[in-house]
């Protein structure tokens, strides 16, 4: 790792899209990045990337990027992690640093596992930030201030290679944490990929609703529009996290069905009680965590 002007001399991104082109443009305002390599497959996206200064150049081809790279960043959809692991490997150079802001870890350990020759250089990542945007041109620097980014190494990763890459993560103005990267999957299941599985359900829910008479979504104000907000996010992106991370996930559904089935059970038998309690500790819960977290949200 060069230690000249930049802490990062070169820097491949793979995926150039609203994470991967979010942190390279952190990056170089902060000026840990000399030159940046872009890689995908969308020639439009990555001609765009260089236009707006994401990227210096790009490729199409993983091998031909980082065969020079100090660190390298995946940031391509978890379906891909697959294919670009087995592509990394055949070039990587023995000294690269490899980081990913992957929403689920035990996949993106599994891949690296499969495909790397020496994984200790492999450090996870997940920034905890995004909108429903994707592309390059939806990235910015700023999506990460302040927000938390936790890190997965295993039991086997490179103590200097952990520190490049909490240092790459707080030039991004991230709060750097580190967890076991099977608690990180349940507690992500719960607090992010439940909650979209759940929009996405309810949506469809209602849309079939619809009769030649109304359209029931005429009828839906602000809280169905805050509840479903997230609904609007890429379906293809979230098919791929649901699928790396089912079976936190499935764990999950059934804890909110049971949930949802203590209260039609309190529904039909008209115990107010119950209902008050339910709602009044969700309340509770959901307002001190704003109070304590909403800044930073
Ligand atoms: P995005 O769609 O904006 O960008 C993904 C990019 O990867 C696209 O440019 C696409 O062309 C490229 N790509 C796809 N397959 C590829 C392949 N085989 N080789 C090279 N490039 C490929 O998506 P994003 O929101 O930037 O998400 C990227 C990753 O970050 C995902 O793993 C996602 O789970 C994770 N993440 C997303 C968010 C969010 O809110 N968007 C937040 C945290 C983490």
């Amino acid at each position: 790792m060069s230690r000249s002007k930049h802490p990062v001399k070169h820097l491949v991104v793979i995926g150039v899209g609203l994470i991967g082109g979010s942190v390279a443009r952190a990056l170089k305002h902060a000026g840990f990045v000399g030159r940046v390599t872009g890689v995908g497959r969308s020639r439009e996206n990555l001609d765009r990337a260089r236009e707006l200064g994401i990227i210096d150049h790009w490729t199409h081809d993983i091998a031909e990027a980082v065969h020079d790279a100090d660190m390298v960043l995946v940031a391509v959809p978890m379906g891909a992690y697959d294919r670009v692991f087995a592509e990394l490997a055949k070039a990587l150079p023995e000294k690269a640093v490899v980081t990913d802001a992957g929403s689920t870890k035990q996949h993106a350990i599994e891949m690296a596992q499969k495909h790397l020759a020496d994984c200790s250089r492999f450090i996870p990542a997940h920034p905890i930030a995004g909108t429903e945007q994707s592309g390059a041109e939806a990235s910015f620097a700023e999506l990460f201030e302040d927000r938390l980014c936790i890190l997965t190494p295993t039991e086997d990763a490179d103590a200097e290679s952990i520190a490049v890459v909490t240092e790459m993560w707080n030039a991004t103005k991230s709060r750097v944490m580190s967890m076991d990267a099977k608690r990180h999957d349940d507690f992500l299941a719960s607090v992010s990929h439940l909650p979209h599985l759940a929009a996405f359900a309810l949506v469809n829910e209602v849309r079939k609703r619809g009769d030649e008479e109304y359209n029931p979504f005429q009828f839906a104000a602000g809280g169905f529009r805050d509840f479903t907000r997230i609904a609007s996010s890429s379906p293809e992106m979230w098919r791929d996290i649901a699928l790396s991370n089912r079976n936190a996930l499935s764990a999950n559904i059934d804890a909110l069905q049971a949930e949802l089935a203590e209260m039609k059970c309190a529904l039909e038998s008209g115990d107010g009680e119950k209902l008050l309690q339910s709602f009044s500790a969700a309340k509770k819960a959901r307002d001190e965590w704003l109070e304590e977290h909403g800044d930073s949200l």
